[in-house]
């Protein structure tokens, strides 16, 4: 369910960040995490393939934070393509990133960031596999759980949330850096502070971020008003084929099409808030086609639908209004499978 801000508005704020998410996360599970973290000397971090600004962000705001307590600190993702999307460069810490190679076997101890399913791990699977604990942080509701300790709070707007909660609650300090990385976390998650999911608790934590000295307007530019030149030519080519039908919009975008413009896979991801602008549709759908041929499906709902039930049965999975799944098949196949899950989960609605 989208949470409701009306709910917790009237809530009294207090400025402990302690306090401000559901408490969903049992005491005893965060005093076990502080007790994981404290026993190890290195800790392995990890946030789920083709990073967002939420997983990359709350991985190295944490990575800051225990290497400031004398922590051993390596992070990564699990890509074949083992690069930092562009939008993401500007984030400090990334010395700490080491390729899925270099990662540790066996970690001793491991916390993943963002991460909904094992899945998504990519080629960090084994590594998990073999990790003696796995604490895993994350807010998808979806999330099965595949660690060995869960801080799972699907009330809370972002990772990067319970990201500045461990931090508070390991006696860490608030600086820019990690700063511009739970921001980057809050403001990508938030969709820029318009989602549903924006209470005042958030607005509260990014006046403490703020606070900081981090320049809003510079992170707002990275990450959605600049793109390569070719952007534009792509980006024409997916309008001009997008299709509209029982409220449902969609389109794709090919590797053909972004070949002839040499833009990355990464630079697409801003597509899909144009389409699903589209007033008619309920629902929309932008599919990618990635560097290997797959396809990676994007899907937003205006709220009637539940995408990520959706995207769930199909593999995937996300929130109520932001999901996604890989797609093996053609395109007129993933959107005849698509469009059955949607009708499963009783959308369109009859009448
Ligand atoms: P996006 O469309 O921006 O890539 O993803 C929207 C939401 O769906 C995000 O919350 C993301 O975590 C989730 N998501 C996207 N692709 C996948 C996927 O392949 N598997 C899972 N489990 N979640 C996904
Ligand atoms: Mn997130």
């Amino acid at each position: 369910m989208t949470p409701d801000v009306r709910d917790r508005a009237d809530r009294p704020f207090r400025a402990d960040p302690r306090t401000v998410t559901g408490g969903a996360i049992p005491e005893a599970a965060w005093d076990r995490a502080l007790r994981l973290i404290g026993q190890a000397d290195e800790i392995a971090l990890a946030c789920h393939v083709t990073p967002d600004g939420d997983a990359l962000g709350s991985m190295l705001a944490v990575g800051f934070v225990l290497r400031s307590m004398g922590k051993r600190v390596v992070a990564s993702f699990g890509d074949h393509h083992f690069v930092v999307p562009r939008l993401l460069r500007f984030l400090p810490g990334q010395d700490m990133l080491v390729p899925p190679q270099d990662y540790p076997a066996a970690p001793e101890l491991m916390i993943t960031f963002d991460v909904s399913t094992f899945e998504r791990l990519g080629l960090l699977r084994e590594n998990t596999a073999r990790a003696r604990e796995v604490i895993v942080i994350d807010h998808h509701p979806s999330n099965e759980g595949f660690g060995t300790l869960s801080l799972i709070d699907s009330t809370a707007a972002a990772t990067a949330v319970l990201a500045e909660q461990l931090m508070y609650r390991l006696g860490g300090r608030l600086d820019r850096d990690i700063a511009v990385c739970l921001y980057t976390g809050l403001v990508t998650d938030t969709g820029s502070f318009r989602h549903s999911s924006t209470t005042p608790a958030v607005h509260q934590m990014a006046a403490r971020l703020v606070a900081t000295g981090l320049r809003t307007d510079e992170i707002a530019r990275e990450l959605w008003d600049r793109s390569p030149f070719g952007y534009l030519q792509v980006l024409a080519a997916a309008l001009e084929r997008a299709a509209l039908e029982d409220g449902l919009v969609w389109t794709y975008v090919t590797r053909v099409d972004r070949a002839a413009h040499g833009l990355p896979y990464a630079e697409l991801e801003g597509i899909i808030d144009i389409v699903r602008r589209t007033d008619e549709a309920e629902v929309a759908v932008v599919l990618k086609e990635d560097d290997q041929g797959d396809w990676q499906v994007s899907t937003r709902s205006k709220g009637k639908a539940d995408v990520g039930a959706a995207c769930a049965a199909l593999g995937g999975g996300g929130h109520h209004n932001a999901a996604g799944y890989t797609s093996h098949e053609t395109v007129e196949a993933t959107m005849d499978a698509f469009r059955r899950e949607l009708g499963k989960v009783g959308w369109p609605r009859a009448g």
